[in-house]
């Protein structure tokens, strides 16, 4: 065996449906009393449900922020900390996807209050040290373990108004922090094991979710998995896949969990030639792959009927020489050094909505 370092993630994780009943007594765990609820405008009334929850065991929330934002501007982070100093917070509870979460973040690392987190999406970020920022149009992402919440309630019942698309490419989101991980040069073998279970979860759950969203087992099984595969993201250093879809989401306009999903099997493809262990223990993993993982993943993704086009996402065929001068521009680890020519044939591929070879 190789050897390795294995450094286990504090964050704690309550799981189960009906475990939000759960949220006084985690909150009283920390010695706290007041709250501050943030979700994104749409999951208002879904956070209200809180409420009464925490009044029937004595806690009154400090007030609610709903004005969370995808890519987390400065200029919120700034209004929601006035409010949180306002309302005398003492701790601050995140409900909703990574938009939510980064918000609680950005609130928790500039104020020392602690955050609990109840995700609703599969994308990860509340098991993660990593907060990415805009301010002024220009996204900045810092990793420090103060960043990472310090408890997350995983309660299915809010995950089943995710709309199936959203549960679909939240999914492949997730399974691409465990995908990467697999080949990451900090990978160990308790990593291999998070994400091999992860990303089986998702890819046998997610197919049933697209098909039947109120499947109460389906959507526990790609919760427990989206956990799995975030605890990957927030343990190990990601590379082509996670650098490519920050450059095209950033350049581009293009939006998050999309853009990951049709970037995953061309960039997995990318590196394939120098990862043979990795790509069949994916395939090991992938219903329908036949010994292949990236026929796994073309059929994964034509099962969960996605997007495959970065140009129905208004991406102009023009941007694709420019994605691939971006893309080389900022050198990073990966297992296949970056090539621009194989590259920009990459970048293609996932603007024309090609499946992967
Ligand atoms: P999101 O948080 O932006 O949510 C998308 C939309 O879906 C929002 O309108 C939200 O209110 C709504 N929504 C969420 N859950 C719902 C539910 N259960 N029912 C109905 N509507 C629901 O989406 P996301 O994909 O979770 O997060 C994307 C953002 O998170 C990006 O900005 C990304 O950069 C960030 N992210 C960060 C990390 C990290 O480790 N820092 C990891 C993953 C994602």
């Amino acid at each position: 065996m190789q050897p390795f370092e294995y450094t286990a993630n504090p964050g704690r994780a309550v799981f189960g449906s009906g475990s939000i009943k759960k949220l006084p007594e985690e909150i009283k765990r920390l010695d706290k009393f007041k709250p501050l609820l943030l979700s994104t405008p749409q999951q208002e009334e879904q956070v209200r449900a809180l409420e009464p929850i925490l009044k029937d065991a004595s806690i009154t929330p400090a007030g609610l922020f709903s004005e969370a934002t995808m890519h987390t501007p400065t200029h919120i982070t700034d209004k929601a900390l006035k409010y949180t100093k306002e309302c005398g917070a003492d701790c601050v509870v995140s409900f909703g996807g990574g938009s939510t979460i980064g918000l609680g973040k950005a609130i928790s690392i500039r104020t020392g209050l602690e955050h609990v987190c109840i995700p609703t999406t599969y994308a990860g970020s509340e098991m993660t040290p990593i907060l990415g920022e805009t301010a002024e149009g220009k996204k900045t992402t810092r990793s420090d373990p103060k960043i990472l919440p310090g408890t997350v309630i995983y309660d299915v019942d809010f995950t089943m108004t995710l709309p199936e698309a959203l549960s679909a490419t939240s999914g492949v989101n997730a399974i691409a922090h465990a995908v990467e991980a697999l080949y990451a040069r900090a990978n160990n073998p308790i990593m291999t094991l998070f994400a091999l279970e992860g990303t089986k979860a998702l890819a046998e759950a997610l197919p049933i979710i697209v098909n039947h969203p109120h499947d109460t087992d389906a959507r526990s099984k790609a919760q427990y998995g989206a956990w799995l595969c975030a605890m990957c993201l927030g343990s190990v250093g990601m590379a082509l896949h996670h650098k490519l879809c920050h450059t095209l989401g950033g350049s581009f306009n293009l939006p998050h969990a999309e853009t990951h999903t049709i970037v995953l099997p061309h960039a997995i493809a990318y590196n394939a030639p120098k990862i043979p262990e990795v790509m069949k223990q994916l395939a090991g993993v992938l219903p329908g792959s036949d010994g292949d993982a990236i026929r796994g993943l073309n059929v994964l993704l034509a099962k969960l009927k996605v997007k495959r086009g970065l140009k129905e996402f208004g991406m102009k065929e023009e941007d694709v020489d420019k994605a691939a001068e971006i893309a080389v521009s900022n050198p990073y680890w990966n297992p296949r050094e970056i090539e621009k020519g194989p590259l920009r044939e990459t970048i293609r591929r996932c603007w024309a909505g090609e499946d992967a070879k």
